[in-house]
């Protein structure tokens, strides 16, 4: 497989995000990186399950680490089940849920001020996109209730003038 293949491979895998902070290609305007999870100098391969796709500051910020510690190793983003280790506050603050959650967070800088300000903008994205059909289905049904009020105003004037004619008639006869 020539590089190109395979930072095509990579790029769908990790669907077009970074592996560690999650930042998309569309969002830095730019391809990403590939990083050797388990780097060369440690004996790692250039297995598919050792390339992670990463942004440049994580790939900076992870370097040639390598520890298989089970206590302040690297979460694999795809061989590890990193939500049971990590947990998106609502302020899109990483909290984590595991020391070794706190270790990979932490090593990673997964907080760093851009990402927060990143996930805060896609969390209110999602929160308007939440909103917007709600808000849209709510004007129809006011705009529904008004044509309604105003099909019975209609009937209703309608009636009066019904009436109105009936007392005319009535008084022109008496007449
Ligand atoms: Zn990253």
């Amino acid at each position: 497989m020539t590089y190109r293949q395979r930072l095509e491979v990579i790029r769908v895998r990790y669907h077009y995000q970074c592996g560690y902070c999650g930042v998309a290609e569309h969002e830095i305007g730019s391809f990403l990186e590939i990083d050797h999870f388990r780097p060369k100098i440690a004996g790692g391969t250039d297995d598919l399950d050792n390339l992670v796709y990463c942004c440049s500051t994580c790939n900076r910020t992870k370097n040639v680490f390598w520890s298989e510690n089970e206590l302040n190793r690297l979460l694999h983003p795809i061989l590890d089940n990193v939500s049971a280790h990590i947990y998106e506050q609502e302020d899109g603050f990483l909290s984590p849920l595991t020391p070794l959650g706190a270790f990979h967070v932490e090593r990673l800088r997964l907080n760093r001020p851009a990402l927060l300000i990143l996930r805060q903008k896609r969390l209110q994205e999602q929160r308007m996109r939440e909103a917007v059909p709600q808000i849209q289905s709510e004007v129809n049904s006011l705009l529904q209730q008004i044509l309604e009020e105003e099909r019975l105003s209609i009937e209703l004037k309608e009636k009066i003038m019904r009436l109105l004619e009936r007392m005319l008639k009535m008084l022109r006869e008496q007449e």
